[in-house]
């Protein structure tokens, strides 16, 4: 029988908490149970005045009205506070009753202007402690990876950079009203920090890179993140424009993992981005195993590749296919060139497979670690062992599938503010949900004190408003 539903009986009065009508099982409420915020008061104390002002926002509530956002994947404030008004959880997480006023969306920006990224980051550490102390992370196998994320501008704000540069002359000479008509004109930089590479008017920040070979160039930042093996804990994350090479950032980023957990890193894994000699070498040095597959070497219109060409050490020399021997001639911020003689090549029957047609002598860079990066190349070339695929097996869904739970739910596919400052703030944000999403979903969980004095106060409060209720409808009563 299809059943009807009055939809004139409404209630006149709501007895007890909001809390009952949520599901214990809500994220929210799950969340809640081990969300310790009570160190941020002290913490952004100084950034109010004691004795003047109208009284601000709880600190504990804003952060937690942020936090609810993201985790239910609304970034903006707007729709935040909209959502708010009507979502029982959000208004029972944050501590605002069916009553209370909620703040305004722009209290939150201003909040975040006033603390600054570094409160913001101490809530993600925050976040990785708990973690930790609840036996979450092993730190002793990380897995390191970086991912895009998408600057909010329009394509029209992108323009060339030297017109920038041109602009920035142009304001400067405004300021100090000079007339100087040479440093005026709009030539060429001269400089290759200048040279025509597409920038944002509006989010200088961002640059214009690609994840894929295939792919248009975006206005992106780039995450990088560090995931530990256990049970997927973010324990690092860091935040750079998009162009920035992750390979460089890797050594540390191992450093600030095992200052935040306190151990020693056994294992590392990551991409081919990251196959850098002087990473391989540093990992071998440190004792940490190194699994990232090494890159294809490339060579350049079909000739002899590099390592065909034997490099000893020791001695420090390079003996070339022909046999002969190439000395140091010059170094590099990144290594040492070698240099073939000129007699040499010149007799070398291997010179067209070996020499650009207009070159007299073959000269090589040996980078840094280079012969970290062959001993990896013929481990990878022999192949790993069933342990190493085992745990590189991992990589993807731990550090690249938290990457895509963090775009898909929590709202990191694209940036919602602009500048590395404010999209570090959402960067962390993402991360210290993620976290605190793991730890709710562990089984032994033992609760904050906060929680323990916030449960007898709602109890205090069911049964007043129980009792006041009643009261209520007892003199309505008496007044029918
Ligand atoms: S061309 Fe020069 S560097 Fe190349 S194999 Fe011959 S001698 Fe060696």
């Amino acid at each position: 029988m299809i059943g009807r539903k009055n939809r004139e009986q409404r209630t006149l009065f709501i007895a007890g908490d909001i809390e009952q009508f949520i599901p214990e099982d809500h994220i929210l409420k799950r969340v809640d149970r081990i969300l310790d915020l009570t160190w941020l008061r002290e913490e952004v104390r100084e950034c109010y005045c004691e004795d003047n002002g109208r009284p601000g926002i709880d600190p504990e509530a804003a952060v937690r009205l942020m936090l609810a956002g993201f985790f239910h994947g609304i970034v903006h404030d707007r729709k935040l506070m909209r959502e708010a008004q009507v979502h029982l959880a959000i208004r029972w997480f944050a501590g605002y009753s069916l009553e209370d006023e909620l703040p305004d969306h722009s209290s939150l920006s201003r909040i975040r202007q006033r603390w600054g990224v570094e409160r913001f980051k101490k809530i993600f550490q925050r976040s990785v402690k708990a973690c930790i102390e609840k036996g979450l992370v092993s730190g002793e196998t990380v897995h390191i990876d970086a991912t895009l994320i998408r600057a909010d501008v329009s394509w029209e704000s992108i323009t060339e950079r030297h017109a920038e540069t041109v602009v920035a002359e142009n304001e400067a000479e405004e300021d100090t009203g000079s007339n100087n008509l040479q440093a005026r004109r709009p030539g060429r930089p001269r400089t290759r920090e200048g040279y025509p590479k597409k920038v944002s008017m509006t989010d200088p920040d961002a640059t214009l890179v690609t994840s894929r070979g295939d792919f248009h160039l975006e206005p992106s930042y780039k995450q990088h993140t560090s995931v530990d093996d256990k049970a997927g804990v973010i324990v690092d994350v860091d935040l750079t424009t998009g162009e920035d090479n992750e390979g460089q950032r890797l050594i540390e980023t191992i450093d600030r993992i095992e200052d935040t957990t306190g151990r020693k890193l056994q294992q590392v894994t990551a991409d081919a981005s990251y196959a850098h000699a002087r990473n391989y070498e540093e990992l071998e040095r440190r004792g940490i195993d190194a699994i990232i597959p090494p890159q294809r070497e490339r060579s350049k219109e079909k000739r002899i590749p590099i390592r065909r060409f034997k490099y000893d050490g020791k001695h420090q020399v390079v003996k070339c296919p022909g046999g002969k021997i190439l000395g140091r001639t010059g170094q590099r911020a990144n290594g040492w060139v070698y240099s073939a003689r000129k007699s040499d090549c010149e007799q070398c029957r291997l010179r067209e497979r070996c020499l650009p047609e207009t070159a007299h002598r073959r000269v090589i860079l040996i980078v840094e670690g280079y012969e970290a990066l062959l001993r990896a190349r013929r481990r990878k070339l022999l192949g790993w062992d069933n342990d190493t695929q085992r745990v590189y097996g991992r990589h993807r869904f731990r550090v690249e599938g938290t990457h895509g739970e963090a775009k898909t739910q929590h709202g990191l596919r694209q940036a919602i503010r602009r500048g590395l400052v404010n999209v570090a703030i959402q960067v962390y944000l993402i991360a210290a949900v993620i976290n605190w999403k793991r730890l709710a979903r562990d089984g032994t969980i033992s609760y904050p004190s906060s929680w323990h004095s916030r449960q007898v106060s709602r109890l205090i409060y069911c049964i007043v408003s129980t009792i006041q209720e009643n009261l209520n409808l007892r003199m309505v009563q008496f007044i029918l």
